[in-house]
């Protein structure tokens, strides 16, 4: 870790705390390489979540017109006050992003981009509550450890491929941009990381309800080896010919199982199953 910082964090009495994820990024190459992949350009409002010691806020201030970073330690508060020193286009807001009332927040914000590195157990509730929440985010540049950013990305057909895949695949395309290794990080963590790009597409699949997409989705991964005809009759309480009569309609093989549905198929698959219960 850069030398000053440790001596900041030294002076603050700062302890890093386990339960928070807390593990700093400090390299100054992989910081604007973040802010270059998450597309930040000149006029941008990001929001960063989990701003830990400043480091990526500070190089997103370099380049955006403004942050608003959340960050749920107020132990970091004197920290930050340093760190962020001389920046007047950040706001630090110390609370829990997973907490907050995004429709609110957005009134002040616009169009953002989004940039957070944080903890496995927050990624999957913030992407989930963003991209079921937000109106007005184009993106999503999130690190996680790399098994996560591979389910992210999955395509059908292999065993990343899950129920959370093809939630997310609704309304954002996902691409791996970035493999970070741990020793990038202070302290080190058990695992390597990659930095995962969510461009958030309006209609990018339609479907007649998406709370029946996810629920058709659910269904299908609810037993993994289980055929899609069996998760259907167990998750909607179909009779035996109702789940056969869904899968001819959508021309879907009696033995398939879900991760054989593209995202599209799904769509197909609740469109079809909203017309029979709706
Ligand atoms: N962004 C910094 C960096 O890259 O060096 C810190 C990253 S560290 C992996 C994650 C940060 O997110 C920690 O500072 C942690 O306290 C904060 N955090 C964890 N959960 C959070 C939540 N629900 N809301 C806001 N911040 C959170």
């Amino acid at each position: 870790m850069e030398n000053n910082l440790k001596s900041i964090l030294a002076e603050c009495g700062f302890g890093f705390k386990k339960k928070f994820g807390q593990n700093f990024i400090t390299d100054k190459n992989l910081l604007s390489s973040i802010v270059t992949l998450a597309g930040v350009e000149e006029g941008d409002t990001v929001i960063e979540i989990g701003c830990g010691a400043g480091t990526l806020t500070r190089t997103i201030s370099e380049k955006a017109e403004k942050v608003i970073a959340f960050e749920i330690d107020k132990d970091l508060q004197p920290v930050l006050a340093r760190t962020l020193a001389g920046r007047d286009n950040i706001q630090v807001i110390f609370r829990d992003f997973l907490e907050t009332d995004l429709t609110e927040l957005e009134k002040q914000t616009g169009k953002y981009k989004l940039v957070a590195n944080l903890p496995y157990y927050v990624t999957t509730p913030l992407i989930t509550k963003v991209l079921e929440q937000s109106g007005l985010c184009e993106s999503l540049t999130v690190m996680v450890q790399e098994e996560v950013a591979l389910r992210f990305c999955a395509k059908e057909n292999t065993s990343d491929y899950g129920a959370i895949t093809a939630v997310i695949a609704l309304r954002a395309n996902t691409e791996i941009v970035k493999k970070v290794p741990r020793t990038m990080f202070f302290p080190r963590p058990n695992v390597d990381s990659a930095v995962v790009k969510f461009t958030i597409e309006d209609n990018r699949i339609t479907v007649k309800d998406a709370e029946l997409y996810k629920k058709t989705v659910h269904a299908a991964f609810a037993a993994r080896r289980k055929t899609l005809e069996n998760n259907l009759v167990n998750g909607f309480k179909f009779s035996r010919e109702q789940a056969q009569s869904l899968l001819v309609e959508c021309g879907i093989a009696r033995t398939a199982r879900g991760e054989t549905l593209s995202p599209v198929k799904f769509a197909e698959l609740s469109d079809k199953i909203f017309g029979m219960i709706k």
